[in-house]
């Protein structure tokens, strides 16, 4: 599957579309999911194009998967997680229950 342009997170980084931000860098944008499934529900996305995590790991290069994976870690300390249980998800493709065309991952809490 190619890459979507007008997929809703494509909109959001393009801020076409509001988001409720939690954080941001260089290389991602973290934020509210819209339709919470825990006390705490945040979508982290790269900054750069990937329609999933397969496409990601594949095709992202050593250091900007690096990045990802610090800023996830920020993100976790920012919202003072480290020394609480969490989750993260991602779904890959329909059969998966992706919806959304752009890869990311859900950081969820219920602590
Ligand atoms: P999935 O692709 O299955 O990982 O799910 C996409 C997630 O994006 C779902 O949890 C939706 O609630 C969430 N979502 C969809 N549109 C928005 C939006 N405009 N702002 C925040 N979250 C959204």
């Amino acid at each position: 599957m190619s890459y979507d342009n007008e997929n809703i997170f494509a909109k959001i980084l393009r801020s076409e579309i509001p988001c409720d931000k939690v954080f941001e860098n260089e290389f991602v944008l973290c934020f509210k999911d819209i339709n919470p499934k825990a006390k705490l529900h945040v979508l982290v996305i790269p900054k750069k194009q990937y329609v999933d995590i397969s496409d990601f790991l594949a095709n992202a290069d050593t250091k900007y998967q690096s990045n990802f994976w610090v800023s996830v870690n920020e993100i976790i300390c920012k919202l003072n997680l480290n020394n609480k249980g969490f989750q993260i998800k991602s779904h890959k493709g329909e059969d998966g229950g992706q919806e959304v065309f752009h890869f990311h991952i859900h950081l969820l809490s219920d602590s």
